[in-house]
């Protein structure tokens, strides 16, 4: 793909050569467009309906470092891949269970003391259970754990 000229302006697709003076709009989320003159930065303005908006003369890079800002991009994209492997195995074992309120319910329902480790004993069956309802919920092709998976 040997491009000689950088980009196409936004509204009239005229070619932008490198090193050429362009218009980028001063909206943030419009800043991937690009435009070759004032004029054609004005048309877009009524169709995005920009409360307050210039245009700002930039430079279009040069051939060589537009190829360069390609590079860089694919680095960052990969990056975030191999920091998530890690966390996905070491899930944290907390304890699941609100002790107040169950000590509470075990107090009035049958008037009995709950013991501590009573927690995290119900923390590994909540986690267990879950653990099942989530394969449920993969075979049903869902991303969203329901109550009907368990
Ligand atoms: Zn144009
Ligand atoms: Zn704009």
């Amino acid at each position: 793909m040997e491009n000689n000229y950088w980009r196409k302006c936004s509204t009239c697709k005229k070619e932008i050569n490198f090193n050429a003076i362009y218009q980028k709009c001063s909206v943030s989320t419009c800043r991937k467009n690009v435009y070759c003159s004032v004029t054609c930065w004005d048309v877009h303005n009524p169709i995005m309906n920009h409360k307050s908006s210039w245009a700002e003369e930039e430079r279009a890079p040069s051939k060589e470092q537009a190829a360069n800002e390609r590079e860089p991009r694919r680095i960052i994209v990969s990056a975030p891949k191999s920091s998530t492997q890690g966390s996905s195995n070491d899930f944290p074992l907390d304890t699941l269970i609100v002790a107040s309120k169950l000590k509470n319910y075990i107090k009035e329902r049958h008037d009995m003391n709950t013991s501590a480790n009573v927690m995290d004993k119900l923390s590994d069956l909540v986690r267990e259970l879950s653990d099942q309802a989530v394969l449920r919920a993969r075979q049903d092709g869902r991303k969203t754990l329901m109550d009907r998976d368990f």
